[in-house]
């Protein structure tokens, strides 16, 4: 592996959010430990064979775990809801069925609320370039909503279009909501420029936004992200092309030439870098 001057290692986490049930959790509970309780008796009934003298009474036992495990079995499918996990994080917004569907940060196109059925609406594309609407009930997922809400006014604020009587009115970024994730550096090769929409092909040419997670050709980075951010510390030493990175793709040709051109210098400098 070469040793080249990369961009700085940020920590890439999210965090996972199981859905609330929209149950009582005192109902869950009352039905779960009911449930424990006749089970117990009707174990300790079949244990001891209590009954056993009787013809009648002799099946009691039995009929008793079997209506706790009913119950027990009720207060599981209520306090499960089957609305899927969200994550929330580096990568923008997920939602897992299975796999992770995620909109990027960059490709959220506008937050809002919905006061009626009191669910944050993310528009977007997800991952493929497949438009998305992704509701979040504030019910099910107060934690998630917080973080979503947060994340979006740090990273994408542009689009973060809610009033502010009712963000005040929507839950916080708790600290300690959901489960952090550590997650892989962003999968760089293949993608495009967003810029000059070269296609990645060697992971080292990659700059990536951190606030949106844009993917930036290293000589195509502009002094400014799409999403608002300063990427003056991502730009090259060497030099930017300012005529590609401001969406003029007329010389190309020159800057794949010129690229080859240059990379058996790189190597050079790489291996000497390795020594050192
Ligand atoms: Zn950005």
């Amino acid at each position: 592996m070469s040793k080249k001057k990369k961009q700085p290692k940020v920590r890439r986490q999210e965090r996972r959010f199981f859905p609330q049930s929209t149950f009582s959790p005192w109902l869950v509970r009352s039905f779960g430990a009911l449930g424990a309780a006749v089970m117990g008796a009707g174990a300790l009934g079949m244990q001891r064979d209590m009954f056993a003298g009787d013809e009648k009474m002799k099946a009691i036992p039995s009929y008793l775990v079997a209506g706790g495990a009913v119950l027990t079995g009720l207060a599981i499918w209520l306090g499960t809801s089957s609305d899927p996990p969200l994550r929330v994080g580096a990568p923008g917004v997920g939602v897992e069925r299975g796999e992770i569907r995620r909109m990027p940060w960059y490709a959220v196109e506008a937050i809002t609320f919905e006061s009626g059925a009191l669910s944050l609406v993310v528009v977007g594309k997800d991952d493929t370039g497949q438009s998305w609407t992704l509701k979040v009930p504030v019910k099910a997922q107060p934690d998630a909503v917080g973080w979503i809400v947060t994340e979006a006014q740090r990273r994408i604020p542009k689009t973060v279009d809610i009033a502010d009587e009712v963000l005040a009115k929507l839950p916080r970024a708790e600290q300690h909501a959901g489960l952090v994730v550590d997650l892989e550096p962003v999968q760089v090769v293949g993608k495009r420029c967003a810029a000059s929409d070269k296609t990645i092909s060697y992971e080292p040419d990659a700059r990536i936004c951190e606030r949106c997670e844009r993917v930036y050709f290293k000589r195509s980075v502009p002094k400014k992200c799409k999403c608002g951010a300063n990427l003056a510390h991502l730009r090259d030493a060497k030099g930017q092309d300012d005529a590609l990175a401001d969406e003029d793709e007329s010389d190309d040709v020159d800057e794949a030439a010129e690229a080859e051109a240059e990379a058996p210098q790189d190597e050079k400098d790489s291996s000497k870098a390795a020594e050192v």
